[in-house]
């Protein structure tokens, strides 16, 4: 039988996939929901998705838990700043709960564009506080806890392996200075729970054996991990930037906790940059889905993209290399045989004839690789098409991609900033900006409709129409869009173009 292997952070060496459970347990870092989750976090779930779907290809049942973070995670790993969460409910507005669902159902639809399988289960730590505060009492029985004047910590001194999963080095960390240590006995030490300040309300709190206040980041994933699956957990993921302290602090929680092993096999992903520098909510410098979906690329694009680089290497991120991932899709989906009917076969399995991209996908994953193969296979003159699309349809469990899916759509359907859906003729090749303003500009006219002011309405129709635009209301609330003769010529500048005085 065909084996797995991969890459584990723990011993730093590809390994042999051995599952402790059936059904093999899987638990991913989840969102912190307090904003739009950017398609660096989005290229971590689909590396999660693609070792998930190699696991079922492989005969395996998987339990897959991904968390949901809607407490607890501070602006700063040092356990200083702000709740991400509540800074979020005062920059829009809203009540923490708020946002904590409208940003969670965002992300459940990039994961539904992104085809990613959805988890099994999705806790919420604000559904966890009690099982959380289970852990730290045993913690704090077991002699590795501490208080402050701000919270209760981990005393990472007392859990000796604790430099041991990242390669710290013990010397280090201990020496203080550069950090901010509060009370803090050790750079290393982290709130299992902080108290809620004197000075202000926060709009999430609990009653604690220690006093009102909140759970740290790090104990939400190992309380909620253990909730739902069993110990030792077979596959830990989340991003690369997790090692050095989240995952690290996990493992010192549930260990001490236990005194069992946390995890069997770690797999983490590396990042999307954007010129050199991580792709970072907190940079201000992320792309969103929408955004990529608004500029007229299908989400399914993104997921192409992804494939263009192994999962332990950095990708960077360009509109270009997107835009060459959404036409590699479309020749590939083109060149698909569209049907093997009345084909006598040549006798082929499918699934032998895929030889080479198994071997890829279960050789740690190696996604350019395992494109590769797939591109032989359609491109091979002595295979039936029959088998061809038997052998498409088989990649595509692992892939993804819906790549038996009409090829050349003749529309592209975009959402707005509402989730309001415009069809675009796709037959019409637009440039992103002028498309992005077409967007905005049909927005604007369904604005002032909703507003009765029907003069602003008409002018933006107008307008469209003596730029060649027909637009039609369809009665599902969709925009239609025909563009009947080029819009711009190159250079127009589209705020001029679109400026319907
Ligand atoms: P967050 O919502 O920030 O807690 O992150 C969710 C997941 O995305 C975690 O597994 C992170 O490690 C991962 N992540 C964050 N930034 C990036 C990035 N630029 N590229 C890839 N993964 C990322
Ligand atoms: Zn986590």
């Amino acid at each position: 039988m065909r084996a797995l292997y991969i890459y584990n952070t723990a011993s730093r060496n590809k390994e042999r996939f051995e599952p402790l459970h059936d059904p093999v347990a899987m638990y991913c870092c989840g969102p912190t929901v307090y904003n739009y989750a950017h398609i660096g976090n989005l290229r971590t779930y689909i590396f999660e998705d693609i070792l998930k779907r190699a696991l079922v290809s492989l005969g395996y049942s998987v339990t897959h838990v991904v968390n949901v973070t809607d407490v607890g995670h501070l602006t700063s790993d040092a356990d200083t700043g702000e709740d991400k969460m509540e800074k979020g409910a005062a920059r829009e507005g809203k009540s923490v709960w708020e946002i904590a669902s409208f940003f969670f159902g965002k992300f459940k639809e990039n994961i539904h564009d992104l085809n990613i399988i959805e988890p099994d289960v999705w806790p919420k730590a604000t559904e966890h506080i009690s099982r959380m505060i289970e852990e730290i009492r045993e913690l704090e029985r077991r002699g590795f806890t501490y208080r402050t004047s701000d919270g209760i910590y981990f005393d990472t001194t007392k859990f000796h392996s604790y430099c041991d999963f990242a390669r710290l080095d013990p010397a280090n960390l201990r020496a203080g200075g550069r950090v901010e240590m509060g009370e803090k006995r050790a750079v290393t030490d982290f709130a299992l729970w902080k108290f809620s300040p004197e000075d202000t309300r926060r709009q999430m709190e609990w009653e604690s054996p220690w006093g009102i206040g909140f759970p740290g980041w790090h104990i939400e994933c190992s309380a909620m991990s253990l909730a739902y699956l069993p110990q030792p957990i077979d596959i830990h993921c989340g991003g690369a930037d997790h090692i050095r302290v989240h995952h690290t602090n996990e493992i010192a929680q549930a260990e001490a906790a236990t005194g069992k092993q946390f995890v069997r096999y770690w797999a983490h992903g590396e990042f999307l940059v954007v010129d050199k520098g991580k792709m970072a909510k907190s940079g201000g410098n992320f792309v969103t889905l929408d955004a990529l979906k608004e500029s007229g690329m299908p989400a399914l694009a993104f997921r192409m993209f992804c494939f263009t680089a192994h999962y332990r290497s950095p990708l960077t991120f360009s509109w270009e290399g997107v835009q060459a991932a959404a036409q590699s899709l479309e020749n590939l989906r083109k060149i698909i045989p569209s049907s093997g009917c009345g084909e006598s076969g040549d006798g082929k399995d499918a699934k032998a004839v895929l030889h080479a991209f198994y071997d890829a996908v279960y050789d740690d994953l190696n996604m350019p690789r395992a494109l590769a193969a797939l591109w032989e296979v359609v491109r091979d003159s002595s295979l039936s098409n029959t088998v061809k699309r038997e052998a498409v349809r088989l990649a595509d469990e692992i892939l993804g991609l819906d790549l038996l899916s009409a090829p050349h759509h003749n529309e592209e359907v975009v959402t707005d900033q509402d989730g309001m859906k415009i069809k675009f003729d796709a037959s019409t090749q637009l440039p992103s900006a002028l498309r992005k303003k077409i967007v905005e500009k049909i927005r604007e006219r369904r604005l002032a409709r909703t507003g009765r002011d029907f003069q602003a309405a008409d002018r933006i129709r107008n307008g469209f129409a003596r730029l060649g635009i027909t637009i039609r209301d369809l009665p599902d609330g969709t925009t239609e869009c025909t563009v009947s003769q080029p819009v711009a010529t190159g250079d127009e500048n589209p705020e001029v173009l679109f400026k319907f005085e």
